[in-house]
């Protein structure tokens, strides 16, 4: 079956670009020319595959159209790709901040484009599904909703951090580089340096506090997530 991808882009020369040569692959498409049609299109039944959102649009920037997606249960999970031009250098960390899964420069190839999407669909088809509930010592996570507890009092995470905390705990007891960590929690090369996983994960320890040594420091490589909550200090 093939996988449908929602296109929210007023850029009309763009927009059929990208819904042409979409369709060219065999990909489904809806394709929406605000946020508040795009917004419509994604909550329908189905939900799509993939969304690729511009963050300039007409209406409601790509932004809120993107937390919307994230606030809402059933394209909570859905991959976005953000859609950019040069000069939103800050809402593109933002993008990262409310939970998109990678971006594009414009302008940009359809075939860098089409790589990207069959990076991201391959990689979610091959993802083993986290478990709902997670309790690790003093870590309480709740996937599906998105909700972290350290010793029952709840801690607010972003999207970012949500998601690289559930990526150490899928690999517990494995060392991660920072370089994997970019690649599979930010899901890009470009722009964003290893040193941004040193700040993240920083942010995320303070946040766990009492949690904060489940996160291992590894010099010169990278991080590791205890396999057992006591260990060490045993
Ligand atoms: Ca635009």
């Amino acid at each position: 079956m093939s996988s449908t991808i929602l296109i929210i882009e007023d850029e009309k020369d763009l927009l059929n670009t990208l819904d042409y040569g979409l369709r060219r692959e065999g990909y489904a498409t809806r394709c929406a020319g605000t946020g508040k049609q795009g917004l419509d299109l994604g909550f329908q039944e189905p939900p799509p595959d993939l969304i690729l959102l511009d963050l300039m649009l007409p209406d409601i920037s790509g932004i809120e159209v993107c937390r919307q997606f994230r606030q809402t249960e059933r394209t909570r999970q859905t991959p976005v790709i953000i859609l950019t031009a040069k000069a939103e250098e800050i809402d593109r960390v933002v993008g990262f901040e409310v939970g998109a899964d990678d971006y594009v420069v414009k302008p940009f190839s359809t075939r860098e484009l089409l790589l990207r999407i069959r990076a991201i669909l391959r990689r979610r088809s091959v993802e083993e599904p986290m478990p709902e509930r997670i309790e690790f010592g003093r870590l309480k996570v709740d996937t599906a909703a998105h909700r972290v507890w350290v010793d029952n009092t709840e801690t607010q995470l972003t999207a970012l951090e949500f998601r690289l905390l559930t990526t150490f705990l899928s690999r517990k007891g494995r060392v991660q580089t920072r370089d994997t960590l970019l690649n599979d929690v930010w899901s890009i090369h470009a722009d964003v340096t290893t040193r941004t996983v040193d700040t993240h994960v920083k942010r995320l320890r303070e946040k766990l506090g009492a949690a904060e040594d489940y996160i291992e420091t590894i010099r010169g490589v990278g991080y590791r997530f205890r396999d057992r909550p006591d260990e060490g200090s045993a």
